[in-house]
């Protein structure tokens, strides 16, 4: 099904949804609303930006994200076991759901397209090295690759390395740069 097919049964199903009785158009606009506005990962960027600037608040985050991150507040759930997977000199590390497309919303929104495709999912197993690749991200043979499996019960995050250009940035400056990919993996 192509995306405007997609989005002509969504549409479709959702007057008849309405017609019934069975939704309100107000709810349907309050999700869409929320995952534009407020849940996305701008909410990750923030983190990111906040362990880089803060030594203490980035161990508590190494050691329990879900309540790290409890002082944010963020909507949007799915983070009710986060693990954050620190990014060094000696080893990268990427996240997959191999069996779907598990995903922490509260910090990253809602997962890519990309993310979601049997593609990835199984060849980000197998040849890690190799999609990075495709994601622009060149490794030292050096380096070591580590894919997390996330999962309904955990959730991986990816504290990328911050770039040295980047040291005498202040949080808010930082979180614009930080990309959704780079706390994938990519
Ligand atoms: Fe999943």
């Amino acid at each position: 099904m192509s995306d405007s097919q997609a989005a002509i049964r969504a549409e479709a199903l959702e007057s008849l949804l309405v017609e019934k009785g069975l939704l309100d158009t107000n709810d349907i606009d309050a999700v869409i609303e929320m995952y534009n506005e407020r849940v996305g990962p701008m909410n990750g960027a923030r983190v990111v930006a906040k362990a880089w600037r803060d030594t203490q608040f980035k161990s508590r985050l190494m050691t329990d994200a879900t309540s790290a991150i409890e002082e944010f507040e963020f909507e949007g759930g799915e983070v009710q076991k986060l693990v954050v997977v620190e990014n060094t000199d000696e080893v990268h590390n990427l996240v997959v759901c191999t069996l779907c497309s598990c995903y922490p919303w509260a910090v990253l929104g809602l997962p890519p397209k990309w993310y979601k495709d049997p593609a990835y999912r199984s060849r980000v197993v197998r040849e890690p090295r190799v999609v990075l690749t495709e994601f622009g991200v060149q490794l030292l043979p050096s380096k070591k690759v580590r894919v997390w499996d996330s999962s309904a019960e955990i959730r991986y995050m990816v504290l990328p390395q911050q770039p040295q250009t980047w040291l005498g940035l202040d949080e808010e400056a930082l979180a614009s740069k930080i990309t959704r990919d780079s706390m994938i993996g990519g």
